[in-house]
Order: C-alpha cells, then sequence, then structure tokens
C-alpha cells in the first residue's frame, strides 16, 4: 500500500463565535474563529488535491480574509496546481471549490448526489443558494461535458490509498477522503465536522442539509479510522497547532498531517 504524505493549506480565516457553529447555537457563544483550507496527498506517483478554496474576490465579497491563494499554499510545498490530475471535491459549497480553472489538468471527483442537489429544485432556495457561488457550479457542469468530472456514488477507491466516502449531513453529497500513510489511515474529514469540537461533543454544525444524516456522518468518520487523532476538521484553527508546520517558514501556512 503506498503511503502519502498530507498536508493542510490555509489561506483564509475569519472571526466567529462558538453560536455560530453549532446547530441551535452555544450557550457561551465565546470567540471562535474559522480557518479555511484545502488539503493534498502526496506519494511519489500521485498527488491529489481535496477541495481548491475561494478567490480573493469572493473573500472581499463575503468578507472573509483571504491569506493567500490556495494555489499558492501548494507551490510552497512543490505542488505545481498546473500539473495537478486529481482533485477531490469534498462538495460543493462556495469555499470548497472556487479556483476550479487554476487547476486546468484536473479530473474532479464528485458525489453523483451533490451534483444533482446543486442542478436540481433545491438549489435556489433562500436557504441552500448562498452557500454556492453559481459561476463555480455552472464550471463545474460544462468541465462535464469535457468529461473532466469523475462521479462516485458512495464509496470509492480512486487511487490506491486513497478513498472517498460519501457522508452527507452538512451538504447532500459531502465526501470525506481517507489516506493511507506512514502513520495509518488519517480521514480528511472537510465539513463533516468543521471543528474537532463538532465531531468530540456530537454537535452538529449550524448549516443542515440532514441532520439524522450529519451524525451518521460523525459515525461514519469515527468507523474510518481507528483513533480520532487521525481525524483531520474542515475549519479548526486548531489544526494548525496540533500538527508541525511543513516547513519552519511555514508556520501559519502549511501544516503536515502525515
Ligand atoms: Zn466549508
Amino acid at each position: 500500500m503506498p503511503a502519502y504524505e498530507v498536508y493542510a493549506v490555509r489561506y483564509a480565516t475569519r472571526e466567529a463565535r462558538s453560536g455560530e457553529h453549532f446547530h441551535g447555537g452555544d450557550p457561551h457563544n465565546v470567540p471562535m474563529p474559522m480557518d479555511y483550507f484545502v488539503w493534498v496527498a502526496v506519494s511519489s506517483e500521485h498527488t491529489v488535491v481535496i477541495d481548491v478554496g475561494f478567490s480573493a474576490e469572493v473573500a472581499r465579497r463575503r468578507g472573509r480574509e483571504h491569506l493567500r491563494c490556495p494555489t499558492e499554499g501548494l507551490r510552497e510545498i512543490g505542488v505545481d496546481p498546473d500539473n495537478v490530475s486529481n482533485v477531490v471535491l469534498t462538495h460543493l459549497h462556495y469555499d470548497h471549490i472556487g479556483n476550479l480553472e487554476k487547476f486546468p489538468a484536473a479530473t474532479f471527483v464528485v458525489q453523483d448526489i451533490e451534483m444533482a442537489f446543486w442542478t436540481g429544485r433545491h438549489a435556489g432556495r433562500e436557504y441552500f443558494r448562498h452557500l454556492i457561488e453559481v459561476g463555480d457550479v455552472v464550471h463545474l457542469v460544462r468541465k462535464n461535458f469535457e468529461g473532466r468530472l469523475r462521479f462516485v456514488d458512495g464509496s470509492r477507491k480512486i487511487l490506491p490509498g486513497i478513498e472517498v466516502h460519501r457522508a452527507g449531513g452538512h451538504s447532500a453529497g459531502l465526501q470525506a477522503v481517507r489516506v493511507q500513510t506512514a502513520r495509518g489511515p488519517v480521514v480528511l474529514a472537510s465539513d463533516v465536522a468543521h471543528f474537532y469540537a463538532n465531531i468530540e461533543e456530537d454537535r452538529p454544525f449550524s448549516i443542515v442539509s440532514d441532520l439524522p444524516g450529519m451524525y451518521d456522518a460523525f459515525d461514519l468518520v469515527r468507523s474510518l479510522v481507528g483513533s480520532p487523532d487521525r481525524v483531520v476538521p474542515g475549519h479548526d484553527p486548531l489544526v494548525m497547532e496540533r500538527y508541525p508546520a511543513a516547513r519552519k517558514d511555514l508556520d501559519g501556512v502549511v501544516a503536515r498531517i502525515a
């Protein structure tokens, strides 16, 4: 089994309070900032990017602090986005798929029902429509007609040592990624768990597509790894504290997960 190195690239952040991050709020409502990441798994043979983040323009419009283009962070560790052929999109929310055109050689791995949802009857309803950028979804529709989408329905090994697993809950076809590393399997949970607290305290995040499905997604991710310290949440600033910098000069920019 090939072993991958796994990195988290932090590209944006925002101030927030804990009440925003839990379904039903949080009685303490303390400051709880949110970071934004993309991830990459690298072996001697393959490079797989997981999500592509949002652009500086979208950050300005949505009031997020854009720290760097995610592709700049990837270049810091030797990943050239022009040559990346495999990109997993965990789901289609704006903060995960905003730089698709910066990966011109990529095939994008998506779950059937995630594409179906965002091209279907509920996508334009008030609750959902602000979660995506219409141009991103249109871009993916075009990519599909170019044969550049790889559809998955559920769980699938996409390369030796890399599997995707449909988890749902937060979005219709949200998927987590399990990667084999030298220290065992790591699950890039993406927004199955925005924060460690969501999954460790069994407290769903506030943005919900299917609430029972979100609890099921917690169970799924737990079942995919033997140990909670192998789960990497999608938006938790603690990721940059719990894992070392990929290089001394990349502290706060790129963490090495495994
Ligand atoms: Zn997200």
